[in-house]
């Protein structure tokens, strides 16, 4: 399904201009408008998705297929010196959009981004509490 006030959906679908490095008939691959770095993408599915927990499993792989593929070809026709991949869930995960995509960022020594977090520091008994949750 695809929704009519979502920019994504319009962009994917070729209703509004994006400058396009691949697409097919399930994706569209698109350059940021805002990029973290030179050649960052976006990896738009032409269905709406909301987000990670509303894609198909199937469409899910076939997104990271797709993202290991434009990888190489960016990393290699930019000389990046690293790669980020970023797919940001909900708006307390930084994810402004709600349409699901994929970020693809190609990384240069000394680009001055910092896409990271500051790590914790939990005790063993928080670990292990977090983990009888998980498992
Ligand atoms: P997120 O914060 O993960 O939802 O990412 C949204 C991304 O979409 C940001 O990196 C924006 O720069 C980018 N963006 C928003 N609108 C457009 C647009 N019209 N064309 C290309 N990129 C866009
Ligand atoms: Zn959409």
């Amino acid at each position: 399904m695809r929704k009519d006030d979502c920019i994504f959906c319009r962009i994917a679908n070729g209703e509004i201009p994006s400058r396009t490095l691949f697409e097919d008939d399930q994706f569209r691959v698109i350059l940021d408008l805002g990029p973290a770095a030179r050649g960052h993408a976006l990896i738009l599915p032409k269905e709406h998705y909301d987000d990670l927990f509303g894609i198909p499993e199937d469409t899910a792989a076939d997104a990271m297929r797709l993202a290991k593929r434009m990888a190489a070809k960016i990393a290699g026709a930019l000389s990046a010196d690293g790669f980020n991949l970023v797919q940001n869930n909900g708006e307390a995960a930084g994810q402004t959009v709600r349409h699901f995509h994929m970020h693809l960022i190609p990384r240069y020594r000394g680009d001055g981004q910092t896409i990271g977090w500051t790590p914790g520091e939990p005790s063993a008994e928080e670990l292990d509490e977090t983990l009888k949750l998980l498992q």
